[in-house]
Protein backbone atom coordinates (compact mmCIF):
# COMPACT_ATOMS: atom_id res chain seq x y z
CA UNK A 1 0.00 0.00 0.00
CA UNK A 2 2.44 2.87 -1.10
CA UNK A 3 1.82 6.27 -2.23
CA UNK A 4 4.38 8.02 -3.74
CA UNK A 5 5.09 11.80 -2.33
CA UNK A 6 4.26 14.24 -5.50
CA UNK A 7 6.90 15.34 -7.38
CA UNK A 8 6.92 19.26 -5.82
CA UNK A 9 6.98 17.73 -2.23
CA UNK A 10 9.97 15.27 -3.31
CA UNK A 11 12.05 18.38 -3.90
CA UNK A 12 12.63 18.38 -0.50
CA UNK A 13 11.57 15.20 0.69
CA UNK A 14 14.13 12.71 -0.94
CA UNK A 15 15.42 9.30 0.29
CA UNK A 16 13.94 6.72 1.55
CA UNK A 17 10.22 7.52 2.66
CA UNK A 18 9.26 4.97 5.07
CA UNK A 19 5.24 4.14 4.46
CA UNK A 20 3.13 3.38 7.38
CA UNK A 21 -0.39 2.38 6.26
CA UNK A 22 -3.36 3.31 8.78
CA UNK A 23 -4.61 0.10 10.49
CA UNK A 24 -8.15 -0.61 9.23
CA UNK A 25 -10.37 -3.32 9.83
CA UNK A 26 -12.91 -2.30 6.58
CA UNK A 27 -12.75 -4.32 3.82
CA UNK A 28 -9.61 -4.15 1.30
CA UNK A 29 -11.40 -1.94 -1.32
CA UNK A 30 -12.42 0.61 1.30
CA UNK A 31 -9.42 0.34 3.11
CA UNK A 32 -7.61 1.40 -0.40
CA UNK A 33 -8.98 4.51 -0.68
CA UNK A 34 -8.05 5.49 2.94
CA UNK A 35 -5.29 7.80 3.76
CA UNK A 36 -2.04 6.26 4.63
CA UNK A 37 0.18 8.06 7.49
CA UNK A 38 3.89 8.70 5.87
CA UNK A 39 6.70 8.24 7.90
CA UNK A 40 9.95 10.47 5.83
CA UNK A 41 13.09 8.17 7.40
CA UNK A 42 15.64 10.64 4.97
CA UNK A 43 14.46 13.79 4.59
CA UNK A 44 16.96 16.68 4.41
CA UNK A 45 15.93 20.33 4.52
CA UNK A 46 18.91 22.04 3.19
CA UNK A 47 19.12 25.80 4.15
CA UNK A 48 22.49 26.95 1.94
CA UNK A 49 22.60 29.72 1.73
CA UNK A 50 18.69 29.77 2.07
CA UNK A 51 15.96 27.21 2.22
CA UNK A 52 14.52 26.71 -1.45
CA UNK A 53 10.49 26.22 0.62
CA UNK A 54 10.01 28.36 3.60
CA UNK A 55 9.61 26.44 7.28
CA UNK A 56 5.30 27.75 6.82
CA UNK A 57 5.35 25.64 3.37
CA UNK A 58 7.37 22.63 4.44
CA UNK A 59 5.03 22.42 7.43
CA UNK A 60 2.37 22.98 4.85
CA UNK A 61 3.09 20.15 2.81
CA UNK A 62 3.50 17.84 5.30
CA UNK A 63 -0.04 17.59 6.65
CA UNK A 64 -1.10 18.19 2.97
CA UNK A 65 0.35 14.34 2.60
CA UNK A 66 0.09 13.06 6.00
CA UNK A 67 3.32 13.40 6.45
CA UNK A 68 3.57 12.79 10.18
CA UNK A 69 6.69 11.78 10.84
CA UNK A 70 10.65 12.27 9.99
CA UNK A 71 14.04 11.84 9.74
CA UNK A 72 15.10 15.30 9.80
CA UNK A 73 18.57 16.10 8.47
CA UNK A 74 19.48 19.91 6.94
CA UNK A 75 22.78 21.14 5.07
CA UNK A 76 23.79 22.99 7.47
CA UNK A 77 21.91 21.83 10.62
CA UNK A 78 20.06 25.04 10.51
CA UNK A 79 16.95 23.34 8.47
CA UNK A 80 16.76 20.31 11.58
CA UNK A 81 16.67 23.28 14.24
CA UNK A 82 13.44 24.80 12.40
CA UNK A 83 11.83 21.76 12.21
CA UNK A 84 12.40 20.71 15.76
CA UNK A 85 11.50 24.46 16.92
CA UNK A 86 8.91 24.67 15.05
CA UNK A 87 6.94 21.91 17.42
CA UNK A 88 4.43 21.10 14.76
CA UNK A 89 1.50 19.22 15.74
CA UNK A 90 0.74 15.67 14.64
CA UNK A 91 4.39 16.00 13.19
CA UNK A 92 7.12 13.59 14.92
CA UNK A 93 10.91 15.11 14.20
CA UNK A 94 13.61 12.33 14.93
CA UNK A 95 16.57 14.95 14.22
CA UNK A 96 20.06 13.89 13.16
CA UNK A 97 23.30 15.65 13.11
CA UNK A 98 24.80 16.13 9.32
CA UNK A 99 28.14 16.36 9.54
CA UNK A 100 28.10 18.98 6.97
CA UNK A 101 28.22 22.74 6.64
CA UNK A 102 28.46 22.82 2.91
CA UNK A 103 28.03 20.47 -0.35
CA UNK A 104 32.09 20.60 -0.46
CA UNK A 105 31.80 18.56 3.21
CA UNK A 106 30.55 15.61 1.95
CA UNK A 107 33.53 15.18 0.33
CA UNK A 108 35.93 15.57 3.22
CA UNK A 109 34.42 15.55 6.39
CA UNK A 110 35.85 12.27 7.16
CA UNK A 111 39.15 14.05 7.10
CA UNK A 112 38.45 16.95 8.88
CA UNK A 113 38.83 17.38 12.93
CA UNK A 114 36.77 20.51 12.45
CA UNK A 115 33.55 18.44 11.50
CA UNK A 116 33.90 16.28 14.77
CA UNK A 117 34.02 19.27 16.57
CA UNK A 118 30.87 20.24 14.82
CA UNK A 119 28.98 16.86 15.51
CA UNK A 120 29.97 17.00 18.99
CA UNK A 121 28.94 21.22 19.72
CA UNK A 122 25.65 19.93 17.66
CA UNK A 123 25.05 16.88 20.21
CA UNK A 124 25.17 19.58 22.87
CA UNK A 125 21.75 20.85 21.84
CA UNK A 126 20.10 17.54 23.65
CA UNK A 127 17.61 16.25 20.85
CA UNK A 128 19.51 14.40 18.33
CA UNK A 129 19.02 10.99 17.92
CA UNK A 130 21.40 10.04 15.28
CA UNK A 131 24.53 11.37 13.19
CA UNK A 132 24.22 11.61 9.30
CA UNK A 133 23.02 10.88 6.45
CA UNK A 134 27.08 10.64 5.90
CA UNK A 135 28.47 9.73 2.88
CA UNK A 136 31.67 7.16 2.18
CA UNK A 137 33.22 5.37 0.53
CA UNK A 138 35.65 2.24 1.30
CA UNK A 139 38.54 2.78 2.43
CA UNK A 140 38.06 6.64 3.59
CA UNK A 141 35.87 4.81 6.55
CA UNK A 142 39.26 4.08 7.85
CA UNK A 143 40.35 7.62 8.73
CA UNK A 144 40.56 8.52 12.47
CA UNK A 145 37.81 11.13 12.32
CA UNK A 146 35.55 8.31 11.43
CA UNK A 147 36.66 5.98 14.14
CA UNK A 148 35.86 8.66 16.60
CA UNK A 149 32.73 9.77 14.85
CA UNK A 150 31.50 6.17 15.27
CA UNK A 151 32.75 5.84 18.97
CA UNK A 152 31.00 9.07 19.74
CA UNK A 153 27.88 7.63 18.40
CA UNK A 154 28.12 4.40 20.49
CA UNK A 155 28.67 6.19 24.03
CA UNK A 156 25.81 8.68 23.42
CA UNK A 157 23.31 6.19 22.44
CA UNK A 158 23.06 7.84 18.36
CA UNK A 159 22.13 5.96 15.11
CA UNK A 160 24.54 6.58 12.28
CA UNK A 161 22.94 6.85 8.81
CA UNK A 162 25.40 6.23 6.24
CA UNK A 163 25.04 6.62 2.37
CA UNK A 164 28.35 4.09 1.92
CA UNK A 165 29.25 1.19 0.04
CA UNK A 166 29.85 -2.47 1.71
CA UNK A 167 33.40 -2.14 2.24
CA UNK A 168 32.69 1.07 4.13
CA UNK A 169 30.07 -0.52 6.15
CA UNK A 170 32.24 -3.35 7.02
CA UNK A 171 34.73 -0.82 8.47
CA UNK A 172 32.10 1.27 10.30
CA UNK A 173 31.03 -2.31 12.34
CA UNK A 174 34.72 -2.97 12.90
CA UNK A 175 35.30 0.71 14.19
CA UNK A 176 33.10 -0.35 16.74
CA UNK A 177 30.68 -3.54 17.04
CA UNK A 178 28.06 -1.92 18.68
CA UNK A 179 27.62 0.61 16.45
CA UNK A 180 23.89 0.75 14.68
CA UNK A 181 23.79 1.30 11.35
CA UNK A 182 20.91 2.71 8.96
CA UNK A 183 21.95 1.89 5.89
CA UNK A 184 21.13 4.52 3.03
CA UNK A 185 19.91 3.41 -0.09
CA UNK A 186 20.97 -0.37 0.14
CA UNK A 187 18.99 -1.09 -2.56
CA UNK A 188 21.92 0.71 -4.82
CA UNK A 189 23.71 -2.07 -5.32
CA UNK A 190 23.53 -4.94 -3.00
CA UNK A 191 21.50 -8.17 -2.97
CA UNK A 192 18.77 -8.07 -0.39
CA UNK A 193 21.00 -11.49 0.87
CA UNK A 194 23.69 -9.60 1.60
CA UNK A 195 22.29 -7.29 3.49
CA UNK A 196 22.62 -9.35 7.10
CA UNK A 197 24.50 -7.65 9.31
CA UNK A 198 23.83 -7.93 12.98
CA UNK A 199 22.94 -4.16 13.91
CA UNK A 200 22.21 -2.62 10.28
CA UNK A 201 18.46 -1.35 9.28
CA UNK A 202 18.68 -1.52 5.72
CA UNK A 203 17.11 0.88 3.90
CA UNK A 204 16.69 -0.92 0.49
CA UNK A 205 13.37 -0.59 -1.90
CA UNK A 206 12.03 2.01 -0.60
CA UNK A 207 15.22 4.22 -0.80
CA UNK A 208 15.04 3.38 -4.48
CA UNK A 209 11.85 4.55 -5.00
CA UNK A 210 12.86 7.84 -3.50
CA UNK A 211 15.90 8.13 -5.23
CA UNK A 212 14.57 7.80 -8.47
CA UNK A 213 12.77 10.86 -7.96
CA UNK A 214 13.22 12.63 -10.89
CA UNK A 215 13.24 15.92 -8.75
CA UNK A 216 15.51 14.74 -6.47
CA UNK A 217 18.42 17.08 -5.34
CA UNK A 218 20.37 14.31 -3.27
CA UNK A 219 22.63 14.09 -1.09
ZN1 LIG B 1 20.31 11.67 1.39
Amino acid sequence: MLRMIPRRAMRFAVGCAMLVAVVSTAAPTARAAEPIEIFDAHLHYNWEPKPYYQLDEVLALFKKHRVTGILATSRPNTGTHALVDARSEGLQVVPFIRPYRVRADVQSWFGDPVIFDLVKDEFKRGYYRGIGEFHLSGKSAENEWVRKTVDFAVTNDLYLHAHADDEAVEILMRHNPKARIIWAHTGFGLSTDRVTARNILPCGASCRIAAASPTAPGN
